[in-house]
């Protein structure tokens, strides 16, 4: 997980009372561009991680039978959808089935993976999440490492892009215009 991401993360699960918040180490998990495999597995973003839905979700499955949860709830969407494999619903659907056929903890619990916003597209998201008064300057979308977002990587562009189409103001990003404005301006 990139550190912004982490530090979001973090951020949010303190302002949405979350009761606990554990974070996985997986160093040997990374995108085809990292690890150099863009060529091996052409056609696959390069940010995309071997079989990564199929890792997290069954470390996150692990996790609800320890706490004894019924739910494990996924934020994927359906512009995800179009650029890889393991977020569409078949996925999911023999994923459930077969966790649940590894633990009677789970199938009393009629677990089940919830993924409410797969049919969203991410415009649809923003728009939502606004109605919800969810925190933008909390989030983070950018896919390099730094304080600030970059604005110039596909994370940063699809956000830009989706908060266009919603018409959200992004504070984030408005901060950074003001900024911008204040260097042109002299005093
Ligand atoms: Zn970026």
């Amino acid at each position: 997980m990139a550190a912004g991401e982490e530090r979001a993360a973090t951020r949010l699960g303190l302002a949405a009372g979350v009761e606990e918040h554990r974070f996985f180490s997986m160093p040997e998990l990374r995108e085809l561009a990292d690890i150099g495999a863009v060529e091996r597995l052409a056609g696959l973003p390069s940010a995309y991680i071997p079989m990564k839905n199929s890792i997290y979700y069954n470390v996150a499955a692990a996790f609800a039978e320890e706490v004894g949860a019924g739910r494990v709830v996924g934020g994927h969407n359906g512009d995800d959808r179009a650029l890889y494999e393991d977020t569409s619903d078949e996925f999911f659907r023999n994923l459930q089935r077969t966790l649940r056929s590894g633990s009677a903890r789970l199938r009393e619990q009629d677990f089940r993976i919830w993924r409410p916003l797969r049919a969203m597209k991410k415009a649809e998201v923003v728009a939502l999440a606004s109605t919800l008064g969810v925190p933008f300057e909390m989030t983070w979308s950018c896919h390099r490492e730094g304080t600030t977002h970059c604005w110039e990587c596909e994370g940063c562009l699809g956000r830009v892009q989706a908060f266009h189409q919603a018409g959200v103001l992004d504070p984030l990003r408005a901060a950074k215009d003001r900024k911008g404005i204040k260097r042109v301006l002299p005093g």
